[in-house]
């Protein structure tokens, strides 16, 4: 059964310097996905060692950290059937040059710390990252005219 769910991402500082915003949001937007929260976030230390936890132990935590403060990052929950998913495929793997082509790592970036983009990778993870970045009033709820339709498939 579709599931309608909401996904976490973040625009890292890379595709803030790189003036790379408007791309990447423009990319989720004629997906279809629908944007439901986006806001400016500074990020804390201890915001970055709860989120990136499963990485505390690897030699570049404390660079991965550092590299998230350098500026502000903009965070979106975007919206759609499967979202998680869907967005993660635009995305494209952790490694820009492993990336399919036509993903966004894939068409804008060269190097694992500088990937641009973080996307929740499971529908678990995130309802926990958008309680993490966003309160309930900055999450916001409206209707598409393509939502009254998105559950007429046979296939
Ligand atoms: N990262 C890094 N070096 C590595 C692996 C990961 O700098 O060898 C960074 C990279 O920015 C990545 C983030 O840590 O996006 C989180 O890693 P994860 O494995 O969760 O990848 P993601 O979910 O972002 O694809
Ligand atoms: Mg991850």
């Amino acid at each position: 059964m579709a599931d309608v769910q909401k996904t976490l991402v973040l625009l890292k500082p890379d595709a803030l310097q790189r003036d790379l915003l408007g791309e990447i949001i423009r990319r989720f937007e004629l997906k279809g996905l629908k944007i439901v929260g986006l806001k400016f976030v500074r990020l804390s230390e201890e915001m970055l060692t709860e989120h990136y936890s499963h990485l505390a132990d690897k030699p570049f935590f404390a660079s991965l950290k550092s590299f998230m403060m350098q500026t502000p990052v903009v965070g979106l929950v975007l919206e759609g059937i499967d979202s998680v998913e869907a967005v993660r495929k635009i995305v494209g793997v952790t490694n820009p040059r492993a990336a399919d082509a036509g993903t966004i790592r894939a068409d804008f970036a060269m190097n694992v710390p500088s990937n641009l983009i973080h996307a929740s990778d499971t529908a678990e993870n995130a309802a926990i990252e958008l309680k993490r970045f966003f309160k309930e009033e900055e999450v916001f709820s409206y209707e598409k005219i393509t939502d009254r339709f998105q559950f007429g498939e046979g296939i």
